[in-house]
C-alpha cells in the first residue's frame, strides 16, 4: 500500500546510489529482498512528511549484448506496473546512449510521472555538458549529484507534490 516510486536506468548512472541516500537521509527502513529477486530492492522514504516506497531496480545485468536491451526494456515495464511515478536515471558522465533512448521511448507512453534525473552532476562543467538530456524530450527534468546530494530536494519536492 501507499504511494510507490520506482528508480530505472541503465546499469552505472547512480541508481543505487541516490536510492541509498534516499533512505540513509530519511531513516528509513531497508527490506533487502534476497534470493531470487536479488535485482530489486525495496525501501520507504520520507520527504517533505510524506512518506513514499522506493524501488531500486536493474542490479541483473545479463552476459550477453543481444538480450540486454531486452532485459532492461522488461525492467522498466515491471517498474511502470509496480510504481505510481518513475525516476528515470541517467548520467551525464557519459552522455545519452541508446539504451538511454531505447528506455526513454518506452516511458515516454506513459500517463504516469516520469522524474528524468540526469545524475554525477558534480560541477558547472558537468552541467553545461547535461543540457543534452533535454533532447530526450521529458518536461521534469532534474540535475544532480547523488555522491554529494546536490540537486536532490528539488526532485524530491516535485515527487512529494503529487502525493
Ligand atoms: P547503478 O548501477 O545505476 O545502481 O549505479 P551505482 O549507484 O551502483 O553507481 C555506479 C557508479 O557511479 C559508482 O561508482 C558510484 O559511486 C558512481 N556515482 C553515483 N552517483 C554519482 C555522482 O553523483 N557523481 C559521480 N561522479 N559518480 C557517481
Ligand atoms: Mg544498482
Amino acid at each position: 500500500a501507499g504511494y510507490t516510486v520506482a528508480i530505472v536506468g541503465r546499469p552505472n548512472v547512480g541508481k543505487s546510489t541516490f536510492f541509498n541516500r534516499l533512505l540513509e537521509q530519511r531513516k528509513a527502513i531497508v527490506d533487502d529482498v534476497s534470493g531470487v529477486t536479488r535485482d530489486r530492492q525495496y525501501g520507504i522514504a520520507e520527504w517533505n512528511g510524506k512518506t513514499f516506497n522506493v524501488i531500486d531496480t536493474g542490479g541483473f545485468v545479463p552476459k550477453s549484448n543481444d538480450v540486454f536491451e531486452q532485459e532492461i526494456k522488461k525492467q522498466v515495464l515491471i517498474a511502470l506496473e509496480e510504481a505510481d511515478a518513475l525516476v528515470f536515471m541517467t548520467d551525464t558522465a557519459t552522455g545519452i546512449t541508446d539504451l538511454d533512448e531505447a528506455m526513454a521511448d518506452v516511458l515516454r507512453r506513459t500517463t504516469k510521472p516520469v522524474y528524468l534525473v540526469v545524475n554525477k552532476v558534480d560541477n558547472n562543467q558537468r552541467l553545461l555538458e547535461a543540457t543534452e538530456f533535454y533532447g530526450l524530450g521529458f518536461e521534469n527534468i532534474f540535475f544532480l549529484s547523488a555522491i554529494s546530494g546536490s540537486g536532490t530536494g528539488e526532485v524530491l519536492d516535485a515527487i512529494t507534490e503529487k502525493i
